[in-house]
């Protein structure tokens, strides 16, 4: 592992997309992510465990959607959509958006629910 508690904090090189449950936050210096339910404290260090890697993020200003490849072959992917206002993604996706609960109980983002 390398050093993720470090002696500086990467701030600056934290990007942040709110979607409209939740708050994803993407570490461009370490190609790490997390995402974490609105109103949760961002200015909190995580962690190392609470982020995974990823690929790349690809963010389309117009539409606000936005797609986080996990690993090189583009395999597995999240999709999301950025909140806007007026937001037409809070109705439509508001089911979809409730497995952020099993984020916040044991963040387990691929899904693989086996409690
Ligand atoms: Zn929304």
């Amino acid at each position: 592992m390398p050093d993720s508690s470090g002696s500086r904090r990467a701030g600056n090189a934290v990007q942040a997309i709110e979607s409209c449950n939740s708050t994803w936050l993407f570490d461009a210096e370490r190609m790490r992510f997390r995402r974490v339910p609105k109103g949760t404290s961002i200015d909190v260090p995580a962690p190392p465990e609470e982020w995974e890697p990823y690929f790349s993020l690809d963010l389309a200003d117009d539409s606000g959607a936005f797609v986080v490849a996990l690993n090189q072959a583009g395999t597995r992917l999240l999709r999301s959509y950025r909140h806007g206002v007026p937001c037409p993604h809070c109705d439509a996706n508001a089911t979809s958006e409730l497995s952020l609960e099993a984020v916040k109980l044991g963040y387990d983002i691929d899904g693989t629910d086996d409690t």
